[in-house]
């Protein structure tokens, strides 16, 4: 199968090692009125993701998906463009992210009238998926949804079913936010509205210390993103690696795919600035701090080979899971 990178298409053997949640550009909705935040030039805002993307190629990985979805300030041009000039897989999403957080004004008032309003989110899905997005043009390769600290409201709910009405009619993942709570919720909505398991990633996950949680997850078929290595303020680290641990030990390794959610671009200042800082660093903390303890603690390189290639290679093939 083909799948749609933002400069054009490969095959799943191509994709090689993989971080499955990175951002090179985000900002939350609103950032625009902010005419006290810096506004950096498009021209410096590619060099920065260049010469991340080029940190990244040292390290050997291959490709990155960047979910930001449509309504979180993503830029597929951007994206085109760091792509282009790295040679590296960049992988776009389309989607829509939570009702606290994404910019869904105009869409939440629309879904409170429109009869058709989850056939129209879906269509805007599938003609970004079939047509490309934005002025370039540029294909997703997934989608995005999200839920958060609370039950899924109607507006999210909606927002779900058009994005499994998108992933059935394109054959394309779906990758999710989550607040380490309600995969289970999310899981069953997409299955029961016909999006295979093997096609779904539950993220951020590893937020969670819950070992059920997680093993119930990948139980029924799904994969689950231990994807905020490096957000300490959320959960520090050792935690993260811990969790990790004992799915490893339990046989889990083949439902788990990893990436830090770094965002090397935030737009405006939402967040203090020295956060931001440490959110923009190249994502290697995973290599870096956590394989070797990995590693030490009994953990196998097939291991961190079936995470960081194997996972999302049949991930996005559509693959069964192995046993
Ligand atoms: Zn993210």
């Amino acid at each position: 199968m083909k799948i749609a990178t933002v400069t054009g298409a490969v095959q799943a053997d191509q994709l090689g090692k993989t971080l499955m949640h990175e951002h090179l550009i985000a900002g939350l909705s609103g950032w625009e009125l902010d005419n006290q935040a810096p506004r950096h030039k498009r021209a410096d805002i590619i060099k920065l993701c260049v010469d991340r993307v080029q940190e990244l190629q040292a390290a050997g990985y291959k490709t990155l998906i960047d979910p930001c979805p449509n309504d979180l300030g993503r830029d597929v041009g951007i994206m085109g463009e760091v792509g282009a000039r790295t040679g590296f897989n960049i992988i776009c999403s389309t989607g829509f992210y939570n009702q606290e957080m994404g910019g869904n004004a105009y869409w939440q008032v629309r879904s409170t009238w429109d009869k058709d309003f989850v056939d129209r989110v879906a269509d805007v899905m599938i003609r970004e998926l079939t047509d490309g997005a934005g002025d370039e043009g540029i294909k997703p390769g997934i989608i995005k949804l999200a839920s958060s600290h609370l039950p899924m409201t109607d507006y999210e709910k909606k927002l779900f079913a058009a994005g499994a009405k998108a992933a059935v009619a394109t054959n394309t993942p779906i990758t999710t936010h989550t607040e380490a709570i309600l995969g289970d919720q999310q899981l069953d909505y997409l299955t029961s509205h016909g999006v295979p398991a093997n096609r779904i990633v539950i993220g951020h996950c590893c937020g969670s210390s819950d070992h059920h949680y997680h093993m119930d997850l990948i139980g029924k078929g799904a994969y689950i993103g231990f994807d905020r290595f490096g957000i300490e303020s959320i959960r520090p680290d050792e935690g993260r690696a811990e969790s990790l641990l004992q799915i490893i030990r339990a046989g889990g390794t083949k439902g788990v795919v990893i990436s830090h959610d770094s965002v090397w671009c935030m737009r405006g200042e939402m967040i203090p600035a020295n956060m931001a800082a440490a959110m923009s660093e190249a994502p290697l903390r995973f290599e870096r701090q956590i394989v070797p303890k990995l590693l030490a603690a009994g953990a196998a390189k097939q291991d961190i080979d079936a995470m960081l290639v194997d996972n999302p290679r049949r991930y996005f093939a559509g693959e069964a899971r192995p046993a």
